[in-house]
């Protein structure tokens, strides 16, 4: 059974790609019967936090994001780290490196003044395990560096296929440091070996470490995971994705009012693709289709205009019976007191319209309240455009509604009267019925207008139009 694992630093936010690799390796478990493990690297313990672990966490479980194993912290694992070290240093692919700081920064520098990249010369390969010993026990100081193979590191990535680097291309690189911890590449290898980790499924800014881990893995004799990198995610300028671009931590979404479920299928689709042109998945359904061969190779564009129509596509898919509570916070937030009118209507009214509960919140509030402020743009254009007949139009609506009893206030006997009204006075409809569009909303931009009067009602609805009108006439 496979074993994937999702490996965060807890030195940041959760960020939106750290959110696609965990859902990607949890959608790969899911889809196989794996299992998937949380492991916090907190190995770098200037950067990493309680606090941050904490964050990771939480956003995961917005998510919806569930693991069967842990969160294990790396810290925890330094012993089995040293033994790997030692288990190395016995096999004699690895070896102790007696070079100081002073030395290895003079070799930097004239590397970078050469400009031929510095790589260690390997001086202290020849100096034997005895010889090490002694150094050490008379208190020298060392770091273990892992005695590069001249042969090729290769693998079958699951994403791009086969990527292959020469050993003698890289260096040898330290695996644990003076102070007996671990590097990045030694801890993370060592801990994907204990965890019987068979799946390796990671952003691939960690493709140029992969030939360092398999020298490890090898020198181990351990059996190599597969690896899957998957591909950065950019911002709509075609530049890696960064706070220029806007929110890039989960917590910020959570913030604005997107839906988990919209925010984990938006997730999905970068970089991955179920095949055709489905874009609304339903958990089950993507567990369903998800395959690393489905991953794309080149780049995804984080799309926030594309994250606002899916959450909009929840939004709609949600009974409003359930977005109640978030939609009466909200108008707490912006004044409105709904008084005793049930909102029900109100959110089912509008909520195909809106993408985020904040923007349905405010359509609700406009039909609750009345626009603040002027109309919009095109609002202000249609004014102009009707000039004297705007305010017409809104008086023969008012007079015809008036006439309308109570039990009558119902989409169908609405349109029927403003329908009737608009052909004696020989105006088009669609004329007749805008102003009264943007008196309601301060947009011309809504549902059918019968339906906005049965949401706005009749008493409300009635005033607003009279002011409306009055106003206009005012002004000229
Ligand atoms: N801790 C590493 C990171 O945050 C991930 C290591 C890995 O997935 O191999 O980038």
């Amino acid at each position: 059974m496979p074993r994937v694992r999702f490996a965060p630093s807890p030195t940041g936010y959760l960020h939106v790609g750290g959110a696609r690799t965990a859902l990607f390796n949890w959608l790969y478990a899911r889809k196989t019967g794996g299992t998937m493990v949380l492991r916090i690297e907190d190995t770098d313990r200037e950067r990493s936090t309680d606090a941050h672990t904490q964050v990771i966490l939480e956003g995961l479980t917005w998510l919806g994001i569930t693991w069967d194993e842990g969160p294990l912290f790396q810290g925890a694992n330094l012993e089995q780290h040293q033994a790997d070290v030692r288990a190395l240093l016995n096999a004699g692919k690895a070896y102790h490196c007696f070079c100081t700081r002073e030395e290895l920064e003079a070799q930097r520098a004239t590397a970078a003044a050469q400009k031929t990249g510095f790589r260690y010369n390997g001086r202290c390969r020849s100096v034997t395990p005895d010889e090490a010993a002694q150094r050490l026990a008379a208190g020298e100081e060392a770091t273990v560096r892992i005695r590069m193979p001249d042969e090729e590191l290769a693998w079958d990535d699951a994403v791009h296929g086969r990527i292959s680097f020469q050993g003698h291309d890289l260096d040898d690189f330290v695996v644990l440091r003076s102070d007996g911890t671990p590097i990045y590449n030694l801890a993370v290898v060592s801990d994907d070996i204990a965890m019987q980790i068979t799946h390796v499924i990671r952003g691939d800014d960690h493709v140029s470490n992969t030939p360092k881990q398999i020298a490890i893995y090898r020198a181990l004799g351990a059996p190599e995971p597969v690896f899957a990198h998957v591909p950065m995610i950019l911002g709509s300028d075609g530049k890696k994705l960064s706070k220029r671009h806007g929110a890039t931590a989960v917590g910020d979404y959570q913030d604005q009012g997107i839906f988990p479920a919209a925010m984990r299928n938006f997730l999905a689709l970068l970089g991955w693709s179920p095949g055709g042109d489905r874009e609304i998945l339903p958990e089950a359904e993507m567990i369903e289709l998800f395959s690393l061969e489905g991953i794309q190779s080149k780049p995804a564009v984080f799309d926030t205009a594309k994250l606002e129509w899916m959450n909009g596509q929840y939004l709609s898919a949600t009974p409003a019976a359930e977005l109640l509570p978030a939609v009466t916070r909200q108008l707490g937030l912006l004044g409105v007191d709904s008084g005793s009118r049930p909102l029900e209507p109100l959110i089912d009214g509008v909520k195909a319209r809106s993408r985020t509960i904040l923007q349905l919140a405010e359509q609700v509030a406009v039909r609750l309240a009345g626009p603040r402020g002027e109309p919009d743009a095109r609002g202000i254009a249609l004014r102009k455009k009707l000039g004297s007949a705007f305010a017409e139009h809104l008086r023969r609506a008012v007079a015809v509604l008036e006439s309308l009893p109570d039990d009558q206030w119902r989409a169908e006997p609405i349109l029927a009267a403003l329908t009737a009204s608009a052909e004696s006075a020989g105006a088009k409809l669609g004329d007749a019925l805008q102003p009264i569009r943007v008196v309601l909303t301060g947009s011309t931009v809504s549902e059918p207008v019968n339906e906005l009067l049965v949401l706005v009602g009749r008493e409300a609805a009635l005033e607003r139009l009279g002011r409306g009108a009055a106003e206009m006439e005012s002004v000229g």
